[in-house]
């Protein structure tokens, strides 16, 4: 299952568990999200709500009657869209190639992540246990091979709410290949993208219920009844056709810096010196930015113009510079410097919070947790008196070729 190229992700009950991070008496409450007054609309309510019929975009007059005892909480955006950006990042530290769709919802396209992650279904498992880890919350995540497939997976994912209580939902659901038709057409039709109350009524007065009937009403009876667009669009999507590719919005996010030297250097001391300087300007910004990385450049310019570029994808995210900078060493050391290095570049990608134990694998000297918190107190520092007031201790530089 390692090809299917997409993953639906989605927050559960995303701005109800947001307000109970901030106030843990919530927890098991039916819980809702919007406004209280005679106007006001359910923004988010809790499975607990659910499960008494509270749904999104209900009125909270109507909300209140169907479930009296809820706990109604006032929206707070701001820090919706806080998480949202923690949530995000840690998507970015999977592929780039992401489309958010709201603040709690995106596409992912991981076809190009398969080599650093593996499989698609172990890739889902692995982002909601990083978003868990990350920032505390919980997020169902459908696979499939179009973006239609993996919407509904999502949702089959989800824990569902019934008058009989909430039930878990499984976190992870996957669709092979070979399961696309089956699981497609036992759909109602309202499950599919443009099937809101107008249509649903014309199609339920053809006596379409689900998207298995819907796939054997020719197109053109669909075009006569819904209008050329909307009626192909609907009779491709229910026999399965959905062309749609993510768009991802951002390009891939990295963190790098890089030099151009006034001379070619062919000099292996002076190029170390200036990874390490390079790589404790990466590793500030990281931190400062509360982000770590599990990928390390290198990038390298000869003399000719030619750029080579080396990267290492480490098991778990860094940020120390160290960890950074013995990294890139080790890279330097895989290239022939007797063709000489024109601009020299460090870089730190697959950003995201960084983990539990990220001193552990670059090796011995590395290994002494001390380095963390040498790292922050070197921020501290900085911080107070500027960044040249402390750095590592650098091999001699040349400073004529350094400026
Ligand atoms: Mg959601």
């Amino acid at each position: 299952m390692g090809d299917l190229p997409i993953l639906h992700v989605d927050m559960d009950a995303f701005y109800v568990e947001v307000e109970r991070q901030n106030d843990p008496s919530l927890i098991g409450k039916a819980v809702i999200v919007g406004g209280e007054s005679e106007r006001g609309v359910v923004a988010s309510a809790s499975y607990e709500a659910r499960s008494m019929g509270v749904r999104s975009a209900m009125s909270s007059v109507l909300a209140k009657k169907l479930c009296p005892d809820a706990v109604f909480v006032r929206s707070n955006f701001s820090r919706y869209r806080e998480v949202s950006e923690q949530v995000h990042e840690i998507f970015y530290s999977v592929t780039p190639h992401i489309e958010p769709i709201a603040l709690d919802e995106a596409f992912l396209d991981i076809s190009g992540a398969h080599k650093l992650f593996g499989g698609s279904e172990t890739i889902a498992w692995q982002l909601r246990n990083d978003v868990y880890v990350g920032v505390g919350l919980d997020c169902s995540v459908g696979v499939a091979r179009s973006k239609l497939l993996a919407k509904l997976a999502s949702v089959a994912a989800k824990p569902t709410a019934s008058p009989r209580g909430v039930q878990p939902g499984r976190g992870v659901f996957v669709v092979p290949s070979e399961e696309e038709t089956s699981f497609l057409q036992a759909h109602p039709v309202e499950a599919l993208w443009g099937v809101g109350s107008v249509t649903f009524a014309r199609l339920e007065a053809l006596g379409i219920s689900t998207v298995g009937e819907l796939a054997a009403v020719p197109e053109d009876v669909l075009v006569e009844t819904l209008g050329a667009s909307h009626g192909a669009q609907l009779s491709e999507l229910s026999r399965n056709i959905d062309h749609r590719r993510v768009h991802s919005q951002r390009k891939s996010k990295s963190i790098s810096h890089e030099e151009t030297f006034a001379q070619d250097v062919f000099d292996r001391a002076h190029l170390v010196s200036e990874i390490i300087r390079l790589s404790d300007a990466v590793s500030t910004r990281a931190r400062r930015k509360g982000l770590a990385g599990r990928t390390v450049h290198l990038k390298i310019r000869r003399p000719d113009l030619r750029y080579v570029t080396r990267s290492v994808t480490l098991s778990e995210a860094v940020s120390t510079l160290p960890a950074i900078s013995e990294t890139a060493t080790a890279m330097l050391d895989q290239l022939d410097l007797t063709e000489g290095v024109r601009l020299l570049g460090v870089g730190l990608s697959g950003l995201g919070p960084p983990g539990p134990q990220q001193l552990s694998l670059v090796g011995e000297e590395l290994s002494d947790p001390a380095w963390g918190e040498l790292s922050n107190a070197m921020d501290r520092i900085r911080e107070r008196y500027g960044h040249s007031a402390i750095g590592p201790g650098l091999p001699r530089k040349n400073e004529e070729t350094n400026g």
